[in-house]
């Protein structure tokens, strides 16, 4: 035997999976020879066709975590494998530059507190400064964490949502709102957070997280009508400072008003409500001595408590329709007293409710939601903290009832958590009302994978409120709007080019489309030649985000790649940017169309407790953090595999590096396997094809059930990729690996590989033809998901033995079932063959025979259907069983009965199929078993000693066994060297008498030594 052994230090692939080693082998390889650029180029000539695609752009404002990472992650994946299809898709990188979140950030660098110090203190211009600064250093732990996961997203390609270009692309959808008369001003009530001193859009109202549980004022107070000294109305608020710019109450024309008698006052209220309030109240007397329908309560004048304070009020209260009694279908009966002040500059209901009526609204505000001057004596305070003079002033009047606090759900700014105010302000609009039904008709055209998020998603849509889109903030698209200092005509300047020309000083050439460089630039009035300023606002963030479509393309690329084939967003989006995305498209081009065929939305990433990840909390984990220790590939399969995209997912590190790793390892060593024996009988892929051991018959039944098995493995995980069902495409891919090829295959077909004899050579290159064939298949369905160590084992095995191959895995085409290797019956037989040895286990394991022990004889006990595809299988069977004969049956045989009741046979059975085991060993299968048990010993130490499996071995010492067990063993000490692949295998009654390293290892309750040399 002329040892054709290989040094291990000359193998490519190392004894054990270490993925990071192996990736960042991998990142080098795809530096060096600039895969990455070279895939796009390809693809980009040779394409089957194009599949749109849009970054929607991660916020530069922070670092990314690995929620960030499992969003990033599903495009990648989508990417390649669409790319491996022959797609082209541009997929380029994408950032968010700027907005509240950006400013916040670099508010909090700078250490001031609001907006007023922010201007005071540090200015605009610097401000701008700042922003671009931090955005950039972000920028670089971005694209850091993308090369660590191996996201083949273009960098080079980025936009930026900040650069004149993009926002004068925006601006295309802003001048087609303004032609449409779809973009106005407006005064309108809009939620405002007196933190970062901006209004928001109603969208961002809803945002996650940001309805949190608050304290409040519960507050019962009593307004008297007019001229009757002893009737009230009993009203309820939250909002005590609200009472400030009170201008009605409205009552529920159609419910049932009573007047409680309280002591000597009489009380109005609806009538459903005055048990629990007075129960409330601690009210135990009181009788109900009258009751109307609200609409007779219509235009009654009630004594507003608070002329004396606000002089405005004082004057208000001379318009004929302020300080009475509305009636209005929006006053919630089931809750309160039913009767509910308005405050017209407070609420948008309210607000509404003066609109109709023509009743001025009242909202003496600063940027700071402190009352102005003409709040009287409330002047100066913050509007929260004017609750409590509110009632201090309510009891001083004798108007309090009951003061007392209230713990509810309220909205909080989703960036700052401040508390919100609802505020009447000039702003700017988007009436996106008006082309509801087209934007809803779009969205119900785009495919959504699931339907839950899609419901969440439409019904949000159908609110269809306006949107707020002016923000009184500094960096930001800018509004492109400028007014007449004279006539107020208003223009829409809609680039760059046309803002110089008619700018009446030519700006400096630092100017940029910013503030404060744009605010500097004044234009004359075409119709009365006055001067025109530019209206201070900045755009909504998630307009800028939204423009991306159109804004991050040239007219050519956006002809040709939107609406894009595939988004995919976290959840929260459906507020974010899969609304405004879908706004600004129907708005550009006028059509019922969203920019996008079909949107996953992803669930959000939460710690392994299943707790939001949040600063406080010290829960985030930040992707470059986790990936100096943690592989990018273990982490990539996880986050596929663990859960639906559309779950929650607790990221749990422990979880994460226990069976994700396990798999990735044993898809490792079944190529490493496979390039191990391959290359010892010198296999040739190019020449021992699969059709030249088919036509050679060299194929069997273990080869050709496996060949079978992939196709519908292929088929299926394909069909479960197109539903974006990640989770169980992956489930199905690994019990392809771990239980198919690793626990099933290999052990038919090992044996055949142990000899080296050249007779059986062709055989063996069979079995090597296979699994080129399927480990080869398997590594290019992974390679989306783990692409690290699929382009590893691609190099240094597919390639290394077949240099025709392409540069590297992602040229490779995706796999397509092949039905000509599909064979449903074989298949069948096999499940049955599977399900029977399964039976032998569970027998063994109730006898407690070690499956390595070989026994004697097996019944199996089945339909005629069974036992013809077992038959058909029949040396498998044995194999696997480990078994000498087996016997098949319709029927026990009569002569059993009785050994099977005294214990001589084992039982198993399942499904219709029954095993019976002779539990009998004589001398020959007790040699048999230990010679096995010792190997397998042997076999371990080889492995410790880093021998590679073909390596034949000069000599192997045994030594510790008892005289029985040597006599036991004499006769398969042929077969044992065989099977440990020796020379020869040498017994000695005690370690002593040979000088060697001696290796300690437990044989049930004795001990044996084993050496090598
Ligand atoms: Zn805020
Ligand atoms: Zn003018």
């Amino acid at each position: 035997m002329t040892a054709k052994s290989k040094a291990d230090s000359a193998f490519p692939l190392s004894a054990d999976y270490r993925p990071l080693e192996v990736e960042m082998e991998v990142r080098e390889f795809w530096e060096k020879n600039r895969i990455q650029k070279k895939l796009m180029e390809y693809r980009e000539e040779n394409n089957v066709g194009v599949l749109g695609w849009v970054e929607g752009p991660p916020t530069l404002n922070g670092t990314p975590h690995v929620g960030h990472a499992r969003g990033r992650v599903m495009k990648d994946l989508w990417f390649r494998w669409r790319t491996m299809q022959g797609f082209y898709v541009p997929f380029w990188a994408g950032w968010d530059c700027q907005g509240l979140p950006v400013e916040l950030e670099v508010e909090k660098l700078l250490g001031v507190r609001n907006k007023r110090e922010l201007l005071e203190k540090v200015g605009e211009e610097r401000f701008v400064e700042e922003c671009k600064k931090t955005i950039m250093r972000y920028h670089k732990e971005w694209v850091e964490a993308d090369c660590k996961l191996g996201i083949f997203i273009d960098q080079q390609k980025a936009y930026w949502t900040y650069t004149d270009d993009y926002i004068e692309r925006e601006w295309q959808y802003l001048k087609r709102a303004w032609e449409q008369g779809l973009l106005e001003e407006g005064y309108y009530v809009v939620a405002y957070c007196p933190g970062c001193q901006t209004s928001l859009s109603s969208a961002e109202v809803g945002y996650e997280g940001s309805y949190v549980e608050v304290e409040d004022p519960s507050l019962y107070f009593k307004f008297r009508v007019a001229d009757k000294p002893d009737e009230y109305f009993l009203v309820w608020t939250t909002m005590p400072f609200t009472i400030v710019t009170d201008l009605m109450l409205a009552v529920h024309p159609e419910a049932e008003y009573a007047k409680v008698q309280v002591g000597a006052e009489k009380w109005i209220m609806v009538k459903q409500r005055v048990e629990p309030v007075m129960q409330e109240l601690g009210v135990k007397d009181y009788t109900i001595v009258e009751t109307v329908l609200g609409r007779s309560l219509e235009g009654l004048k009630y004594d507003y408590p608070f002329k004396d304070l606000v002089p405005k009020q004082a004057e208000l209260d001379k318009h004929p329709l302020v300080h009475k009694v509305v009636c209005e279908d929006f006053v919630d009966v089931n809750t309160a007293t039913g009767v509910v002040h308005l405050s017209p500059g407070n609420g948008e209901e309210d607000f509404a409710a003066a609109k109709k009526r023509g009743v001025p609204v009242f909202a003496p505000f600063d940027d700071e939601v402190k009352f102005t001057s003409d709040a009287g004596f409330f002047q100066g305070i913050f509007a929260r903290d004017a609750d409590t003079m509110v009632i201090e002033e309510l009891r001083k009047k004798g108007l309090l009832v009951k003061a007392d606090k209230i713990r509810h759900e309220y909205p909080t700014c989703w960036r700052s958590h401040h508390k919100l105010v609802w505020l009447a302000r000039r702003e700017y609009f988007l009436r996106t009302d008006r082309i509801n039904d087209k934007v809803v008709a779009a969205a119900e055209k785009v495919e959504y994978f699931f339907e839950a998020p899609k419901n969440r998603f439409l019904s949000f849509l159908k609110e269809g409120k306006p949107w707020c889109i002016s923000r009184e903030r500094v960096w930001g698209a800018p509004l492109p709007i400028w007014v007449c200092e004279k006539c107020g005509t208003k223009t829409f300047i809609a680039s760059k080019k046309e803002l110089v020309e008619k700018a009446l000083e030519k700006p400096p050439p630092n100017f940029e489309l910013h503030k404060p460089w744009i605010d500097r630039i004044k234009i004359k009035c075409e119709k009365c030649g006055g001067i025109m300023h530019r209206e201070p606002f900045v755009l909504d963030t998630w307009h800028n985000s939204g423009a991306a479509p159109y804004a991050r393309f040239t007219d050519e690329e956006f002809a040709k790649y939107v609406p894009v084939a595939f988004l995919t967003e976290g959840i929260d989006q459906t507020r974010g940017w899969a609304n405004s995305l879908l706004l600004e498209h129907v708005i550009l081009t006028g059509k019922a169309e969203a920019p996008y065929k079909a949107f996953l939305f992803q669930g959000l990433t939460q710690d392994a407790k299943g707790r939001k990840m949040s600063k406080s909390l010290g829960n985030i984990i930040e992707v470059n953090k986790l990936l100096e220790k943690a592989s990018a590939d273990v982490c990539r399969f996880y986050m596929l595999r663990k859960c639906s995209p559309i779950d929650f997912m607790n990221f749990d590190l422990n979880e994460m590096n226990r069976r994700p790793y396990q798999v990735l390892a044993t898809l490792y060593h079944l190529n490493r396997f496979f390039m191990q024996n391959a290359e010892y009988d010198c296999f040739n892929p190019q020449k021992h094809t699969l059709e030249w051991a088919k036509s050679g018959g060299l194929l069997r039944k273990p080869d050709l059930w496996l060949l079978s098995k992939l196709q519908k493995t292929i088929g299926n995980y394909t069909a479960n990729l197109e539903k974006c069902e990640f989770n169980t495409a992956l489930a199905e891919l690994e019990e392809f690996v771990v239980e198919t090829i690793s626990r099933l295959y290999v052990p038919m077909i090992r044996k055949e590989l142990w000899t080296d004899d050249p007779e059986t050579l062709n055989r063996r290159l069979a079995i090597y033809a296979t699994l080129w064939h399927v480990l080869k298949t398997t590594l290019l369905l992974f390679n989306p998901v783990i692409p690290f160590l699929c382009e590893a084992l691609y190099q240094k095995i597919y390639k290394r033995l077949d240099p025709t191959l392409p540069e590297s895995v992602n040229f490779e085409r995706w796999p397509e079932p092949d039905e000509s290797f599909r064979n449903s019956a074989l298949e069948e037989n096999f499940e049955k063959l599977l399900e029977c040895v399964s039976l032998v286990y569970s027998a063994r394991q109730k006898a407690k025979l070690k499956r390595r022990w070989p026994l004697r004889r097996m019944v199996v006990v089945s339909s005629e259907k069974t036992l013809e595809a077992l038959r058909s299988l029949s040396d498998i069977l044995l194999e696997l069983a480990n078994v000498k004969e087996a016997e098949y049956a319709e029927k026990l045989p009569k002569n059993m009965i009785g050994d099977v009741e005294s214990g001589k046979w084992v039982e198993a059975s399942e499904k219709g199929i029954a095993v019976y085991l002779d539990v009998y060993r004589d001398e020959a299968l007790l040699g048999e078993g230990l010679m096995r048990d010792v190997a397998r010993r042997v076999q371990s130490l080889r492995k410790e000693l880093g021998y590679v499996p073909t390596e034949i071995l000069e000599t192997v010492h045994v030594a510790g066994l008892d005289e029985e067990s040597i006599r036991l063993l004499k006769p398969y000490m042929e077969q044992m060297a065989d099977l440990v692949r020796a020379k020869r295998v040498q017994l000695h009654t005690s370690p002593s008498e040979v000088e060697a390293e001696w290796h300690e290892y437990p044989l049930d309750d004795k001990k044996v030594y084993v050496a090598i040399s």
